[in-house]
């Protein structure tokens, strides 16, 4: 039987071209697909979500975060990257069991699916045993969000076991490509591990078929020229996304541009920790659309809705900063709401490999789509819609399909017991502090 459910009479912001806005449309989901899109859908049968006053969207897409840090929130909310190394990667990290790896990414997906984040690409190097791997995979299962699995090793030489089971887990969980769990890897590469480790991750990925991420250009580290190592050894290609960039020369970034690769930035993060300056309109010069990440969920917040803002506030303040700095003013914005939301949704569906199926309310994509309560204090009276969906929060996020499944309905998360799932972290939480607490006091 066929499932159907129609979303009517909504403010339509769809991302596809041939669609564009409509002021008042209909969306009809049929098996958690989108099966049409217009002024108005007649369809009897199907389940009615009422739209009205509501922008309908595709769901957002974050292309980068770490969500076994979730429980472990704030904590980094002052740190330097080298604090945040020492502190967090070198130092809670190793405490991490597999249970601990289960609680976060739980908690850390259903924090994405409560803002409006359909899609995340978690990168999750925290594998410290095969267990490890299987943990976060349940919790991204169980949470019900669609996310890309970025299978990481912790840093330092990997372990002897890693490679193999990166294979076990592509074979026992991500046998089928059409679920809503995918896999890439979240290699070290060639600045944050040895480039031999890099190159051997890289061949692994693409004998396993999938997408590797990396990050590039961070920091003093960003002065060992990734992206030019890999140039010369013929090996940049579409399959690569490249985290930060911040400190990659224009050079590389038209590297990037020319062979079909992928740009994830994190303004906010990249700005408190000192990986440099973001990098969104260099990229943009070179022929990269970056798409958006919140990165460490530890330091700031999971709202993509921040991270727009934060993109288009870094932008303009270097173009207008450049230009005052000259005598000169900026007569135009370079970057705008609409280019931050491209980024947010359709641009990190391409960033994932994913642009068939997620992105855009497209007729034969997947079913996901959110509906911003635009009725509300923060944006009424609407007057652009762009920029109010940059402008939100939260609190507007009113309903949130993912395949065509409500997981967010008037505002409340269904299918989780939150008390649950926010103690399991807290219990996670506590013994993480507490066996660091004890370490401290040991050493
Ligand atoms: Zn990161």
């Amino acid at each position: 039987m066929t499932y159907r459910t129609l979303v009517k009479g909504g403010i339509i912001y769809s991302l596809d071209p041939d669609i564009g806005e409509l002021p008042r449309g209909d969306v009809l989901i049929e098996d958690g697909k989108i099966a049409a899109v217009a002024g108005s859908i007649e369809a009897s049968d199907a389940r009615v979500l009422d739209a009205a006053g509501r922008i309908v969207l595709p769901g957002l897409i974050d292309t980068h975060r770490h969500l076994w840090q979730a429980a472990l929130r704030q904590i980094a909310a002052d740190w330097t990257l080298t604090q945040y190394i020492d502190q967090m990667l070198l130092g809670y990290g190793p405490r991490f069991s597999a249970e601990d790896v289960y609680a976060a990414e739980l908690l850390g997906a259903i924090e994405a699916i409560d803002a409006g984040v359909t899609t995340v690409m978690d990168w999750a190097h925290i594998m410290y045993s095969p267990d490890h791997a299987d943990e976060a995979v349940r919790g991204l299962r169980d949470a019900g969000v669609r996310a890309v699995f970025g299978y990481g090793s912790p840093g330092g030489p990997p372990a002897e076991w890693y490679a193999d089971d990166v294979t076990r887990v592509a074979g026992r969980h991500f046998s089928s490509d059409d679920g809503l769990l995918t896999l890439a890897l979240a290699s070290m590469g060639p600045e944050f591990g040895a480039l031999d480790d890099a190159l051997a991750d890289l061949e692994l990925a693409r004998r396993l078929g999938v997408r590797t991420s990396i990050h590039v250009g961070v920091g003093l580290l960003g002065q060992r020229r990734s992206i030019t190592e890999l140039h010369r050894r013929g090996l940049l290609g579409p399959d690569l996304i490249f985290v930060h960039c911040n400190m990659c020369t224009d050079a590389e970034l038209r590297l990037i541009a020319e062979t079909g690769g992928h740009a994830s930035i994190s303004p906010r993060v990249e700005m408190q920790m000192g990986h440099g300056y973001p990098a969104t309109g260099r990229l943009r010069a070179a022929g990269v659309q970056p798409s958006l990440s919140i990165d460490v969920v530890s330091g700031v917040g999971g709202s993509v809705f921040a991270e727009m803002r934060g993109t288009l506030e870094a932008e303009r303040g270097i173009a207008h900063h450049t230009a005052l700095s000259r005598g000169e003013v900026v007569q135009e914005l370079g970057i705008t709401t609409k280019d931050v939301v491209r980024m947010a949704t359709i641009e990190g569906a391409r960033t994932l490999g994913l642009d068939d199926r997620i992105g855009s309310i497209t007729p034969g994509k997947q079913a996901d789509i959110i509906l911003l309560d635009v009725d509300r204090p923060n944006l009424s009276p609407l007057n652009n819609l762009s920029a109010a969906i940059t402008l939100a929060d939260n609190e507007n996020v009113d309903t949130v399909l993912i395949g065509g499944r409500i997981v967010k309905q008037g505002g409340r998360i269904l299918e989780h017991d939150l008390g649950a799932v926010q103690r399991g972290a807290v219990a996670s939480r506590d013994r993480l502090l507490s066996a660091a607490a004890k370490a401290e006091v040991a050493s």
